[in-house]
């Protein structure tokens, strides 16, 4: 069966989806009605089609500026710095957020190459010169390039005089954000810690 391998095999290249749940995804999919199929493949296709990355923060919407970016009602002299979007939703979740993002892409790993022209370092830093922002929360994961990536930032912050807070190491060490619990990040969120 050329068509159904050739299924299984694109659902295990998405993350966190090995082979044995990537047969089990098709084989639900071609035992079941036609039109689950259409429908999942027309969703898949609308969004990807109608999403956008802000020019401002780089947090993928459905519009540009994002709708946090346009909202009038949040704090402009606070920027939360993330590495990924899922990242952004992390914070969102929890509430106790109500300034800006700036959402990196990535981060800094000399191991893989990436360097700090490979994310988005230098709009961050032109995001700052206009004096509006008065603090930067780094919201970065406690990974060696988490560490590398918060120091590299602080360091330019540090230069142009706006306070840099990280948040606090209540999280499990190798704690990734997308898996914490909003209570934790909450928490960490508070209890951030100037650099
Ligand atoms: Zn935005």
């Amino acid at each position: 069966m050329e068509s159904i391998n050739s299924l299984i095999s694109e659902f295990a290249r998405l993350p966190g989806i090995g082979r044995k749940s990537a047969s089990r995804l098709a084989y639900h999919l071609m035992l079941s009605d036609e039109a689950v199929s259409e429908k999942l493949a027309e969703t898949i296709l609308e969004a990807r089609h109608s999403v956008k990355i802000c020019s401002v923060c780089h947090n993928i919407s459905d519009q540009d500026p994002c709708s946090i970016c346009q909202d009038t009602r949040r704090e402009k002299s606070v920027i939360c710095v993330v590495a990924e979007p899922k990242d952004l939703l992390a914070i969102e979740r929890t509430r106790q957020f109500h300034g800006l993002y700036h959402v990196l892409g990535g981060l800094i790993s000399p191991m893989s190459g990436v360097g700090p022209d490979d994310i988005k370092i230098s709009s961050l830093m032109s995001r700052l010169s206009d004096q509006t922002v008065s603090e930067v929360i780094l919201a970065l994961n406690f990974s060696v390039e988490g560490e590398t990536t918060a120091m590299y930032i602080s360091r330019m912050t540090n230069l142009l005089g706006v306070k840099t807070t990280r948040i606090a190491k209540g999280l499990p060490a190798g704690a990734d954000l997308e898996y914490t619990d909003e209570s934790t990040l909450a928490n960490a969120l508070d209890a951030r810690k100037t650099l």
